[in-house]
């Protein structure tokens, strides 16, 4: 007999759990289905795990630069399986955390894979294809998420060619490694496994790794790591890999040719794609477009009654914290709230490299071809007493305001802490605050804050620590 319920999610993801544990808030009769590990990519195999290893290789370079700060310290190494460990160690905990908020939200956990039998009634099977249980629910939030895309003619083996998950559990640190795709997840890599000693080569399609962000902070951060020695192939596409011993040799297409590079491994970072596949859309009719769910992107629901999706299966941006809104926002939605559309344009994106970069809104050049008429300030870290400080001047804040009303179009940060720094937009936006509000917004002294409101005051030459004049007419 089927189990039944007010709401059912499938897929744990950060999409799917805080969609759940909102729903059972709300007082629904709420379960979720997991097939892997509770938490999804986010905690299990993205965000955290990575987070957890770019600390270690920030650590090492503190190491290396303590003779700046007066500090002699010797004979230090990576340790590379203990560097996985304790990556893998901080996932489990998280994960674990997860299980802790389901019982807390009494959520009722259901292990397996979801596949529709209809509209209203979902099995649920094991890794051998057995049927363990039936789910009724009077709402389905399809929340399956999305996996590392494979390039048709470089298929993944998990060996010489890895994805990120591999990436992130390998028992050998490689000594040379070829990173296919500069967006956020080859350049965490690319800056990881540098820091440690691995010789990195990126292969970027686009004119500047991070291709997405403002062209001026993208020809930053290739500058910075083109300096930092990493060897960037721009305009450029992995046409082959081939095994040779225990090699690997990857031809690369560029500007000027082909050229043949010897590695030891390969990573794909060449984006990711909906997890749409054995769920049985097609039986109960949810309509798909190429790898992702349709979903209607203000009341997320498909062409299905009562049934919905959210987060990484329903498209880009494929970030963690879009999919905890959706799911939050669709919950809400369900239970008669208003919580208005999600804005979109107001999602931030960041990069935890170092330096880091983060941004959220409008480039430049988006501002400029949506009609806008623009205010451009730009602070460098290097005119900041905090950034000196803490030796990591390198980088600058930037910002779009619309000429005509002040409204804050974009900020795009390169530097120490920029993925913190960016959330003083990100609510400054969604509250409509104007240029004025910010540079009159008193902000702590000394802090890389500063730079931001320093910033604002630019665009409008009301800057103090740098102070641009306005051009002579
Ligand atoms: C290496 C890496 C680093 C990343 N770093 C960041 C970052 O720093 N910040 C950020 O915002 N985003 C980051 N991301 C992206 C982020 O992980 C995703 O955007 C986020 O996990 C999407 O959440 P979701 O809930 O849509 O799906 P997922 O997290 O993918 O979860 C989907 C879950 O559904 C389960 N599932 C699938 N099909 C079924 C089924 N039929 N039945 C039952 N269960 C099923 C899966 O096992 C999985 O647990 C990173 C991704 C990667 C790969």
């Amino acid at each position: 007999m089927a189990k039944e319920f007010d709401v059912c999610v499938i897929g744990s993801g950060p999409g799917g759990y805080a969609a759940a544990i909102r729903a059972s808030q709300l007082g629904f009769k709420t379960s979720i289905i997991e097939k892997k590990d509770l938490g999804g990519v986010c905690l299990n195999i993205g965000c955290i795990p990575t987070k957890a290893l770019l600390k270690s290789a920030e650590v090492f370079e503190y190491i290396t630069h303590a003779g700046d700060h007066g500090i002699v310290v010797d004979n230090y190494k990576t340790d590379f399986p203990k560097i996985i460990k304790r990556s893998r160690g901080v996932a489990n905990k998280m994960s674990k955390g997860i299980e802790f908020l389901m019982k807390a939200n009494k959520i009722e956990v259901i292990r397996g894979k979801g596949v529709f039998d209809s509209a209203k009634e979902l099995k649920v099977v094991d890794d051998n294809g057995k049927e363990t249980n039936r789910v009724k629910a009077k709402h389905f939030i399809i929340a399956t998420g999305a996996r590392t895309r494979e390039l048709p003619h470089i298929k993944i083996d998990g060996k010489t060619v890895i994805g990120s998950t591999e990436a992130m559990t390998m028992d050998e640190q490689p000594k040379n490694m070829v990173i296919m795709g500069a967006g956020a997840i080859g350049i965490e890599f690319a800056y990881f496994y540098h820091t440690i000693g691995t010789e990195v080569t990126i292969v970027e399609l686009q004119k500047h790794i991070l291709p997405v962000e403002d062209e001026d902070v993208s020809k930053e951060l290739q500058k910075i790591y083109k300096k930092k020695g990493m060897n960037i192939l721009t305009e450029s596409s992995v046409e082959k890999v081939e095994k040779k011993g225990k090699k690997v040799i990857v031809t690369v297409k560029g500007p000027k040719g082909n050229q043949e590079i010897e590695t030891d491994v390969v990573l794909s970072a060449v984006g990711v794609t909906g997890n749409i596949e054995d769920i049985g859309l097609e039986k109960i009719g949810v309509k798909t477009d190429r790898d992702s769910i349709v979903v209607d992107k203000k009341t997320y629901k498909t062409d299905v009654d009562g049934v919905y999706a959210i987060g990484d299966v329903i498209g880009a941006p494929w970030l963690a914290h879009k999919a905890t809104h959706e799911g939050i926002n669709l919950v809400e939605q369900l239970a008669g709230h208003h919580p208005g559309e999600i804005d979109y344009e107001g999602i931030p994106g960041c990069t935890y490299c170092q330096p880091q970069v983060a941004s959220v809104g409008y480039t430049e050049k988006a501002a400029k071809d949506a009609g806008y008429e623009i205010k451009v300030g730009k602070f460098p870290f290097a005119a900041s007493g905090k950034a000196s400080a803490i030796g990591h001047n390198e980088g600058f804040v930037k910002v779009i305001f619309d000429a005509k009303y002040g409204e804050w179009l974009g900020c795009h940060i390169i530097g120490a802490e920029a993925t913190e720094l960016i959330a003083e937009a990100v609510a400054a936006r969604k509250l409509e605050t104007t240029a004025q509000e910010i540079i009159k917004s008193v902000h702590p002294h000394p802090t890389l804050s500063e730079a931001v409101m320093e910033a604002a005051a630019e665009a409008y030459y009301e800057g103090i620590h740098l102070g641009t004049q306005p051009p002579k007419k």
